[in-house]
């Protein structure tokens, strides 16, 4: 079977467009509205980013990770992955294009899951881009294992009534509304006790109450939330979703999203790549550039060489997608999970480096690569626990055999060419 990334030449342009719209028209925001790009938009701003967004949607590209039936393209993931990897070079390109995370997954979801009236009353402010939301998992007592979350959900009459603590809710202090996962059946495994929720912001009850940011992030970014639920009651119909179907909710989100974060770190990466070989070439030190330098030469060729193959296996798992769907696609998801988090630390930190003490400033774009691939070994789950994850998916292609003598064992593998060669296997010269 061939493995077809190519796209067409009317793409192509469409793509030259984006290279050039975000790096003359949105890369300047990053330092006009520093930090504002989840905060709701205030005149100032939207003055100056309503008219990029009205660009991005004459051009047909608003929205590009959904299909038509949603305002989108239905470009497919390996387009979008040709899309992302542009956007991925500045964090308000995903603002101006429609395809901000947590929004997209959460608008994936509802499309996938909602009703009718969840669409009209969530769905249609998402991908109009003119609210934010939240999706509401993490406790405070641990969120890698879903084991240990307490938040319930319990049915009174006609309402749920929903208690608990969350904590880094990425955008809690933004949100029009909440996506929270809470236990509805305490009875069965989390993975068919769980349920999701919607809940609008200001619904009595829900409480922001503290939020935390990265380390380098401005205190007036929207961050992450310690958000508790008192008592907060929706009507029976703010299931989002069947009782029980939390976790398949959940897997259905997380899977796009992160494919998402993994097509925008190649951009981040491919930027960081450009500054170190742009610095390397200006730089002049003991009588030659540090372009000249071996070991520079080593970081720019090591760079280049991690961020190809991650491209690739990238591309690879967007074509998965596209061709076979998205849960023939898990184990290849799974490892650009793991991948882009890798990547970007190995690139970011030598691209620090080349550019000296400046690289550690808040002058360069690069301490954010370094931070953002330690932020995506956590988001959306640890490194660990989804190595963990995919090394069981390919385990269940295996059967176990001889625990002593394995069949790639010299005499299984004589016997079993002597099944299909007969004598002739007795000249087979001694190993040395
Ligand atoms: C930038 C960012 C945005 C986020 N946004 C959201 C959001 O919007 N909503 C939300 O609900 N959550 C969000 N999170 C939280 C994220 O989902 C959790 O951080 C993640 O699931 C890990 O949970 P934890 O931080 O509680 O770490 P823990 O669960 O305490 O895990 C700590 C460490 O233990 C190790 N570990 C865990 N499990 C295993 C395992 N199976 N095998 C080996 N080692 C393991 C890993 O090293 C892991 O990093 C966000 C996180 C970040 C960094």
């Amino acid at each position: 079977m061939a493995w077809d990334f190519s796209t067409e030449p009317e793409f192509e342009a469409k793509l030259d467009w984006i290279r050039e719209f975000v790096r003359d028209e949105v890369e300047p925001l990053e330092v006009l509205f520093p930090g504002c790009e989840y905060l709701p938009l205030n005149d100032e701003r939207r003055l100056i980013v309503d008219p990029l967004k009205d660009r991005v949607r004459a051009q047909g590209l608003w929205a590009p990770h959904l299909g038509p039936e949603l305002g989108g393209q239905g470009f497919g993931a390996v387009k979008l992955t040709l899309i992302n990897e542009i956007l991925g070079r500045s964090s308000w390109a995903p603002i101006v294009f429609g395809t901000q995370a947590p929004d997209t997954g959460n608008a994936e979801i509802l499309a996938r899951f909602g009703t009718a009236e969840q669409k009209d009353e969530y769905l249609a402010g998402l991908l109009s881009g003119e609210i934010f939301s939240c999706f509401s998992m993490t406790e405070p007592q641990g969120g890698a294992d879903p084991r240990v979350f307490t938040t319930k959900a319990v049915r009174d009459g006609d309402e749920w009534v929903i208690t608990g603590r969350k904590y880094f809710s990425s955008n809690a202090s933004v949100a029009s509304f909440f996506i929270v996962v809470a236990i509805t059946d305490p009875d069965v495994p989390v993975h068919r006790g769980a349920s999701t929720f919607l809940i609008p912001a200001g619904t009595p009850g829900l409480v922001v109450e503290a939020t935390h940011h990265l380390v380098g992030s401005y205190p007036h970014e929207a961050g992450h939330s310690l958000v508790r639920y008192d008592d907060v009651r929706v009507p029976a119909e703010a299931i989002l979703g069947e009782p029980g179907q939390g976790f398949l909710i959940l897997q259905n989100r997380l899977a796009g999203g992160r494919l998402h974060h993994a097509m925008r770190s190649i951009g981040v990466a491919q930027r960081a790549i450009d500054m170190m070989a742009r610095r390397a070439k200006s730089r002049f030190t003991q009588g030659s550039s540090l372009a000249d330098k071996q070991l520079v030469q080593e970081f720019i060729a090591d760079s280049y060489a991690e961020l190809v193959p991650f491209r690739l296996t990238v591309l690879h798992a967007a074509w998965l997608i596209d061709t076979a769907g998205e849960h023939a696609a898990r184990a290849e998801i799974g490892v650009c999970k793991i991948l882009a988090s890798q990547v970007l630390k190995s690139i970011g930190l030598r691209a620090i480096q080349v550019h000296g003490a400046m690289g550690l400033t808040e002058q360069l774009p690069l301490v954010n690569v370094l931070l953002g691939g330690v932020a995506l070994g956590l988001a959306d789950g640890p490194t660990e626990a989804h190595k963990v994850n995919l090394a069981r998916l390919l385990l269940k292609g295996y059967e176990a055999e001889d625990p002593e003598w394995p069949s790639e064992f010299l005499d299984n593998r004589i016997e079993a060419a002597r099944a299909k060669y007969g004598d002739l296997v007795d000249r087979i010269p001694a190993v040395p």
